[in-house]
C-alpha cells in the first residue's frame, strides 16, 4: 500500500477496530493502552469468534494492534490500570498480546478514516469463516430472517387484534429480536441525537412492518435506532429525511414542540445506500399523513 490511508483491500487479516477516543491520552503506558482497548465492548460474540486481531484506534489512526487469544465476559480479568467501575451487562473484553512485528508494521500509524462509518466505536474487517461459507451463511441468514418475520406475523394474526394494538404488539416483538440487535450493532446510539442508553433505544421501521414485503420486515437497512422522542416523531410522520440525510419537519409541529422534542432543521442522519428506497416510501406514505 502506498498511502497512509487504508482502503478495504489493504486489510487482509480478520481484524476488529476498537475506537478508544474517549479514554486515550498520549502519555499512556503500554498496559494502560491494553486495558482501555480490550474492554468493555458490546460486540456480536458470534462474529467475534472469527476475529484474529484488534486494532486500537484513536481519531481514526491505528495506534496499536493486538493478537486476540479469546473473548471473555467483561470484568473477567481486572483492568488494574483503571479505577474500579461497575461492569456493564452484556459486554465483553478480549485477552491478547501485542501482535507480531509484521502486523504492527503493516498497520500502526495508518488511518482508517475512509473505512470508518457512522458513530459505532466498533468496526469489523473480514471476520467471516471463509468466502464460500460466508455466501451460504448470508443466504441462510436471509431465509432465517424471512421465516422469523413470518413467524411473528403468524403469532400476531392468531391474537386477532387490529389497528393500534396490533401495531403495539408488532413493535414489542420486533424490539425483542434480531432486528433490534442488528440496529444496535450498527448504530449504538440514537441515529439523530446522542441518547445511548440501550434500554431506551427503539428499533424504528422506515417502511412500516405492515407495508413491508417478508424480506423487508427485518432488513437492517429498513430501520433506524432512535430514542423514544425521535422514534415517535418518525413513526407518526412528523419528521422524515431526504436522500442526503437532511431532516424534513412537518408544519404540524409547532416551534414550541420542536424545542421540547429536540428537533431542528439543521439535523441530519447518516444513511446507507439501501436506506434510500425505504426512505422514499416513508416520505411518500408516512410523512405528514
Ligand atoms: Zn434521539
Amino acid at each position: 500500500m502506498n498511502s497512509n490511508i487504508l482502503m478495504y483491500e489493504d486489510i487482509t487479516e480478520n481484524i476488529i477496530a476498537l475506537k478508544v477516543n474517549r479514554s486515550y491520552n498520549e502519555n499512556m503506558t503500554e498496559t494502560e493502552l491494553y486495558d482501555i482497548t480490550r474492554g468493555y465492548w458490546r460486540i456480536d460474540i458470534k462474529r467475534a469468534q472469527y476475529v484474529d486481531y484488534a486494532m486500537s484506534v484513536y481519531k481514526d489512526i491505528i495506534i496499536e494492534v493486538y493478537k486476540i487469544e479469546k473473548w471473555l465476559q467483561a470484568g473477567t480479568i481486572p483492568r488494574t490500570t483503571l479505577p474500579d467501575a461497575e461492569v456493564p451487562e452484556g459486554r465483553y473484553e478480549f485477552k491478547g498480546n501485542i501482535a507480531e512485528k509484521e502486523i504492527r508494521d503493516k498497520y500502526i500509524g495508518k488511518s482508517i478514516a475512509n473505512l470508518s462509518t457512522l458513530q459505532n466505536p466498533i468496526k469489523y474487517f473480514n471476520c467471516v469463516p471463509n468466502k464460500n461459507e460466508f455466501i451460504n451463511k448470508e443466504e441462510l441468514c436471509n431465509t432465517a430472517v424471512i421465516e422469523k418475520a413470518q413467524k411473528i406475523e403468524g403469532e400476531i394474526s392468531s391474537l386477532n387484534v387490529e389497528g393500534a394494538s396490533k401495531k403495539a404488539i408488532i413493535n414489542a416483538r420486533v424490539n425483542q429480536g434480531i432486528f433490534r440487535d442488528l440496529l444496535l450493532e450498527r448504530y449504538n446510539k440514537c441515529c439523530l441525537c446522542g441518547v445511548e442508553n440501550h434500554t431506551l433505544l427503539i428499533a424504528s421501521h422506515i417502511k412500516p412492518w405492515v407495508e413491508s414485503e417478508p424480506k423487508e420486515k427485518l432488513d437492517v437497512d429498513n430501520g433506524f435506532l432512535m430514542c423514544p422522542n425521535h422514534d415517535k416523531l418518525f413513526d407518526k410522520g412528523y419528521i422524515t429525511f431526504d436522500d442526503d440525510g437532511k431532516i424534513r419537519i412537518s408544519d404540524r409541529l409547532t416551534e414550541n414542540d420542536r424545542v421540547f422534542l429536540n428537533v431542528n432543521s439543521r439535523m441530519r442522519i447518516e444513511l446507507t445506500e439501501s436506506n434510500k428506497k425505504y426512505l422514499k416510501f416513508h416520505r411518500e406514505n408516512v410523512f405528514d399523513r
